[in-house]
């Protein structure tokens, strides 16, 4: 116990980025507890395609071969059809070899990620619902620090101090709108709708995006016979819709030809998943004895598949960081100033080609064009499989030369 606290670290939330960040603080010696309002093991609406930078990540963390025992699905490559027909596919093995995506549940991904937390000595406390992070004035009359959070624990409200408090919480962070921090994201702005499904048929070892004009699909092969499949549209067209939330997803993927001949014959099981808007950013991820990873952080849209990786990735850059300033006994926003670095030189040149790839998807004619460019330019193909699959840096699909060998006719 730290002298007028309850924990040295509070992490709030135990997705991705909080199970890994818990467990690295963990590892290097700092008492860690972990707050989630669910009860593991749960699920998430994702379209749970884990890309190969994330994969690699699973490894570094030394989940890698567990995952892979619960018979998680290998995805060597990534199959994208635009909405006039033609199609390119993004070869991660080709790219790379061995490099490849996983296809895992959230259920069982996430409850991973948790134990593996749990096993290097983290208190996870389930059915624990962080309402509003606790402050003081900070020193000299500067800007308020964060000491903690208020929470609800099985019914019973709890106020747990701590040096430091990680947001971990996800699109809808209760930290991030507690602080004032939730920034607007005008655009994209997208809903996701996902379901499994058993006996897809057509699908090889490849994912598949489906680009239509009105959304696109995802397919993602799991464990166990399951497919996940995911329709994604614009707020408006889901919060509009005439009917229920199962019609809307079923006429939505109905009216992808390709898809509807998959999904034809096969059985959904359990309920369709969707959640509100999905973009959502924060103003900074540092402050006086906070900070903020994964989806708390930033989200753009599940398209290019890797909020799993940032939020992983994010982690292990913010982890030393927060390692570092906790020794020191200094959780100050000024402390905690390399992990923002660290996030602008590892996310900012990704974050651009996901805009860029945003606006081709949000363009028929445009998707048609660059995925018939890629289609016949393999060497352009492999490079942009490298930057999506987040083992190539993203600079390389940004520069002037790859720009227009994609876009010149
Ligand atoms: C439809 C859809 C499809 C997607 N598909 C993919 C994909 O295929 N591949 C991919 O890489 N990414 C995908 N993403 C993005 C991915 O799901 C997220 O980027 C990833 O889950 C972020 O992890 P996280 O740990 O930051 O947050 P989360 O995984 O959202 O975890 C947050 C945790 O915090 C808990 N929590 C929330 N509020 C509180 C609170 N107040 N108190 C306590 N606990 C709280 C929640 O219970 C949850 O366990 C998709 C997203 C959507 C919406």
């Amino acid at each position: 116990m730290v002298h007028g606290f309850d924990t040295e670290v509070i992490v709030v939330g135990g997705g991705p980025g909080g199970s890994a960040t818990a467990a690295l603080l963990a590892d290097a010696g700092h008492e860690v507890v972990l707050l989630d309002k669910a009860s593991f093991p749960r699920h998430k609406a994702c379209s749970e395609y884990v890309n190969p930078g994330g994969a690699a990540i699973l490894d570094e963390l030394g989940v890698g071969a567990e995952a892979r025992a619960l018979s998680c699905h290998r995805m060597a490559a990534m199959r994208v059809h635009a909405p006039g027909g033609g199609s390119f596919v993004a070869d991660f093995d080709r790219a790379e070899a061995g490099r490849a995506a996983l296809g895992l549940s959230r259920h069982k991904l996430d409850h991973l990620l948790l134990r593996r937390a749990q096993a290097a000595g983290v208190t996870v406390r389930e059915r624990a619902h962080v309402r509003d992070v606790l402050t003081e004035p900070g020193p000299g009359g500067g800007p308020r620090r964060v000491i903690g959070v208020e929470a609800t624990v099985d019914g019973t409200r709890e106020t747990i101090r701590a040096r430091l408090v990680v947001g971990a919480d996800g699109r809808h962070s209760a930290v991030t709108r507690a602080l004032g921090l939730d920034a607007p994201v005008r655009w994209p702005r997208r809903t996701g709708l996902v379901a499994h499904y058993r006996n897809v048929r057509g699908l090889d070892a490849f994912g598949e995006m489906h680009v239509a004009r009105h959304g696109y699909a995802g397919l993602a092969p799991l464990e166990d016979g399951l497919t996940n499949v995911a329709f994604v549209a614009d707020v408006g067209a889901v919060t509009g819709r005439a009917g229920s939330l199962d019609a809307y997803f079923s006429s939505g993927l109905a009216a992808i030809p390709e898809v509807a001949w998959k999904l034809e014959g096969a059985e959904r099981v359990g309920t369709v998943r969707g959640v509100g808007s999905m973009a959502h950013r924060a103003r900074r991820a540092t402050g006086d004895g906070f900070l903020l990873v994964g989806d708390a952080a930033a989200f753009l849209d599940p398209f290019t598949g890797e909020g799993i990786y940032a939020a992983l990735r994010a982690a292990q850059l913010a982890a030393p960081v927060a390692s570092t300033a906790l020794r020191a006994g200094d959780v100050s926003r000024r402390s905690l100033a390399p992990y923002a670095a660290a996030r602008r030189r590892t996310f900012t040149a990704k974050g651009a080609v996901c805009l860029v790839v945003q606006g081709f998807v949000h363009s028929p004619p445009l998707m048609d064009y660059v995925t018939d460019r890629l289609d016949r330019r393999a060497a352009l193909g492999l490079t942009l499989a490298g930057v999506l699959g987040n083992f190539r840096p993203a600079h390389q699909a940004l520069t002037p030369a790859f720009l227009a060998r994609l876009l010149r006719p």
